[in-house]
């Protein structure tokens, strides 16, 4: 284990500068060509077969170890975000609007670094890692189109395991943190449509004013969720838009709510569904207006799998030492498409700490900011985890 820390610490001038490649060429979506091309040179003179995905930009690279075994997976993210860069690194986005504010850079370039660590050891591995390279976490679903185009066949073999880490200015640099379990909340949009009768707003009994209706609706949502929702298995519906009328003497016809569902168990997902739709129609209704009610279902809850999240826990305490190694308190309001892969396969998804030393964690301006800055040093730690996790993975 000692060996893979140095082994991780070697490559890492090599694995910053293939991070800072990527930073400079931010692509968003399921299609990000120049990635994938940065990615496959990355790759080249490694042992690896290459699965290169024809519905996204997505890479499953099979290393096949010199011994038989069982397969195990293990992710980065490569895709970037629609919005301008402010940090003033020397590495900046060179493409305008878009940014790596989540750290996927990082995510890639760590997972390329696991691929050259492993592939240097392929003749005592017992059994195959597959590397899996995502495209489209942001919003996008590139988890489950690289599952629809068979990534779990990829050696063969399904995997037995799978992991994944998320990079985060929230925690210190180097530390691994992880929680059994919910660890991720679903994510859905929802879209209500109230439609009254316009009119003249200095009489409005003569018309069907949408807006108070949409007001209502939106507040009796939220006491709904103190009302109807289990405590402790919480979940949280947000409008964050509400938009009607054009002017101020007049009731328009229609009004439109937009808003994000989160929860961590499908039970409380399906039950917000429930509140949101029967809220909206009833107290429309209520009012002699209709309305509407639009859910577009989104990522699934991420949930760890408590053996796998048990035995990474193990494998980093003995890489790096218990004192590296923290519970997560609570879940993470966020979602994640590697839930659809957890739905599948059992695995977990570790935050591993990139504070730069000098910001404090919590206070640091955090993922998506436009100002997001991660301590590089921390994808050795990174590498060597990837790596770790694979190996006691297949030698148990
Ligand atoms: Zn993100
Ligand atoms: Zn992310």
């Amino acid at each position: 284990m000692a060996d893979l820390r140095a082994a991780a610490e070697e490559l890492l001038p090599e694995t910053v500068d293939l991070r800072r490649n990527l930073h400079r060429h931010p692509e968003i979506g399921n299609d990000i060509p120049i990635t994938r091309g940065i990615v496959l040179d990355a790759l080249e003179r490694l042992p690896l077969e290459l699965n290169l995905h024809e519905t996204t930009s997505g890479v499953a690279a099979v290393l096949r170890g010199g011994q038989p075994g069982e397969t195990v997976l293990l992710r980065g993210d490569m895709d970037a975000l629609a919005m301008p860069e402010e940090t003033g690194l020397d590495f900046a986005s060179e493409h305008d609007g878009f940014m790596h504010a989540c750290g996927h850079d990082l995510h890639t370039a760590m997972l390329v670094g696991a691929a050259k660590l492993l592939s240097s050891m392929q003749g005592d591995i017992a059994g195959n890692v597959v590397f899996m390279f995502q495209p489209g976490e942001e919003g996008h679903g590139g988890a489950k189109f690289m599952l629809e185009e068979g990534l779990l066949d990829s050696s063969g073999d399904t995997p037995t395991g799978a992991f994944a880490i998320h990079v985060t200015s929230w925690f210190a640099s180097g530390t691994v943190n992880l929680r059994p379990g919910p660890a991720m909340a679903s994510s859905d949009e929802v879209r209500v449509s109230v439609k009254g009768r316009g009119g003249h707003a200095s009489s409005p009994f003569a018309a069907v004013d949408p807006i108070p209706i949409a007001a209502e609706i939106v507040m009796a949502v939220e006491t709904a969720i103190t009302r109807r929702i289990n405590v402790f298995d919480p979940g949280v519906i947000t409008f964050g838009s509400l938009q009607a009328g054009t002017t101020n003497n007049v009731i328009p016809e229609e009004a439109r709510l937009m808003g994000t569902i989160r929860a961590f168990s499908e039970e409380t997902r399906a039950e917000l569904h429930a509140i949101v739709e029967r809220i909206a129609t009833n107290v429309a209704a209520a009012h002699t207006a209709q309305a509407t009610c639009e859910i577009r279902p989104g990522y699934p809850v991420g949930i760890n799998d408590p053996d796998f999240t048990a035995f990474v826990t193990e494998a980093a305490g003995d890489l790096f030492g218990e004192e590296r190694v923290a519970p997560v308190e609570s879940p993470m309001m966020g979602a994640e498409d590697w839930s659809y892969v957890m739905n599948d396969v059992p695995g977990a998804m570790a935050f591993l700490g990139a504070c730069p030393p000098d910001l404090i964690p919590g206070e640091a301006p955090m993922n998506h900011s436009n100002r997001v800055v991660f301590d590089e040093e921390a994808m050795a730690t990174g590498v060597a985890l990837y790596a770790g996790v694979a190996l006691r993975h297949l030698s148990r």
